[in-house]
């Protein structure tokens, strides 16, 4: 909510516990967005060339080896004491590892177990830093300035260290979402709930076993493990950054099932404290004996080197080795099936939202004390359905449900606007599929339906004298109200 003296918009200074400032009231100097993109670009490149000058004092193969091995260091720790998952330095693995194999160089010091976490950290701080850029560009944060300037008299050094960026209102909404669904910001500790981590020992369980044994079906996969499925495919994807290091629209048509990369890795024996190899030779055949006639297409897309950058970089080429990594190539394997399976998984985040429709919201307002009735429709005209009615203390709320969840882009002011769009439409009558609205019965008629007509559906009119729209929504809304209706999360309906 905006600032309650003046207006304006509030900064958030402290996310994890909400601590707000008026902007306005306190004399921030809030960097004009143009301004304010063109300096973050400025101190972006200045940040990427120090760290490339940095690099290029490595010898290439082998600083790309040691990224390959901490990689996979991370991911096993990761899989094997369900470690906080920090997304920014899964990215930062492969990000970085293609970032230095186009790059021409080849210094004299040496990559080794002690000295590449920090390049790696390095990498990741500036991945953070880019990933500000995207959340002041979209609009979920400004550049503040930590004293007046003037534009034109500001050297590097004053735009790396007078400005700061600082999270607005619009990124709540965000924070919470992600929050809902396991996934958290970088600094934040152990905080995974219990059924989350079940979840991944059921799926690591499975990982141990043989396809025969498991009786492995993709799209089972997707039903039976959809929390760790969406979080990981939505929070790799949540912006155009990540979503550029993630990007496996080239192993369509080629990999016919997720499982194929598994079985390529699982031809290898996987070791302790160290990373398995093998000559390319020995590859290119386990690569046939898995993608048959597809070999070659299959080739293109796994073997990433030198003059094969195009794709993920998951099994690197270093000089005449192939760099087996198991357990990345599991995390990528689970994050293959919303992917490679985008209707399965399409259909279960549709199934999911509908289930929350019926279940969730009914037992949410029960245990807030109210009484409710689920899918009411108008006898006489059958476009007429209602989610659900809750009454309480004299007042009937004409409840409905928008399924929605966290998606790809996440991260992107236009999702948001989607949704928006979405939202507005329900009260107005208006449903979206493609960019044009249907006419559908709008809210509005629906209060009025139910205002006329609550005692056909049990509600007696002497209790109730008020009649009001809601609209619940899993996650948080990115606005509380519409034409005079409310828009909730279902957290938030004990505060009703
Ligand atoms: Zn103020």
């Amino acid at each position: 909510m905006p600032c309650q003296i003046c207006g304006a918009q509030l900064l958030i200074t402290q996310p994890r516990v909400m601590r707000t400032l008026c902007p306005r009231c306190y004399g921030c100097i809030i960097v004009d967005r143009d301004l304010a993109i063109g300096i973050s670009i400025e101190r972006l490149t200045n940040l990427y060339n120090l760290f490339l000058r940095y690099v290029r004092q490595f010898k290439k193969t082998r600083l790309i080896a040691f990224i390959v091995w901490e990689r996979e260091k991370y991911s096993r720790s990761y899989f094997e004491n369900f470690e906080p998952f920090r997304l920014s330095m899964f990215v930062s693995f492969s990000y970085l590892i293609k970032c230095l194999m186009i790059e021409d160089f080849d210094g004299n010091m040496e990559a080794n177990e002690q000295n590449t976490p920090a390049i790696v950290e390095l990498f990741s701080d500036y991945l953070g830093l880019l990933t500000e850029h995207i959340y002041l560009k979209e609009e979920f944060a400004e550049l503040v300035a930590t004293e007046p300037f003037e534009v034109s008299s500001l050297t590097m050094k004053d735009k790396q260290r007078k400005f700061l960026l600082i999270y607005n209102e619009n990124y709540v909404p965000l924070l919470r979402t992600f929050a809902n669904n396991e996934i958290y910001p970088e600094d934040e500790g152990k905080k995974k709930a219990d059924d989350y981590r079940e979840e991944w020992e059921k799926i690591r369980a499975g990982f141990e076993k043989k396809r025969k044994q498991v009786n492995y079906n993709p799209r089972s996969m997707i039903t039976n493990s959809y929390p760790v499925v969406n979080a990981l495919y939505c929070g790799l994807l949540k912006n155009v950054v990540f979503a550029n290091t993630f990007d496996f629209s080239n192993y369509e048509g080629i990999v016919r099932e997720p499982i194929q990369i598994t079985e390529l890795a699982k031809g290898y024996r996987a070791v302790r404290d160290r990373i398995t190899i093998t000559p390319v030779a020995s590859f290119k055949d386990a690569i046939r004996q898995v993608f048959k006639s597809k070999k070659v297409e299959a080739e293109s897309i796994l073997l990433f080197a030198a003059n094969n950058t195009g794709t993920f970089p998951l099994f690197p080429l270093l000089e005449g080795n192939v760099f087996i990594s198991h357990t990345t190539t599991f995390i990528i394997f689970l994050l293959l099936h919303p992917i490679l399976l985008k209707n399965v998984y399409d259909d279960e985040t549709k199934r999911r939202s509908k289930q929350l429709e019926i279940k969730k919201t009914k037992e949410a307002f029960e245990r807030a004390g109210f009484r409710y009735l689920s899918n009411v429709t108008d006898r006489k005209n059958s476009r007429l359905e209602i989610d659900g009615l809750a009454g309480k203390n004299g007042a009937l709320l004409v409840v409905e449900v928008k399924g929605w969840g966290l998606t790809p882009f996440y991260e992107h002011k236009s999702k948001h606007e989607y949704l928006k769009r979405d939202l507005e439409g329900i009260v107005d009558g208006l449903k979206y599929t493609k960019k044009e609205g249907k006419k559908i019965p709008s809210l509005l008629d629906k209060i009025q339906y139910i205002s006329d007509n609550m005692e056909k559906h049990g509600f007696d009119p002497a209790k109730f004298k008020e009649v009001k729209g809601i609209i619940v929504i899993e996650d948080y809304p990115p606005m509380e109200e519409y034409r005079g209706v409310k828009i909730i999360g279902l957290q938030d309906i004990p505060k009703i």
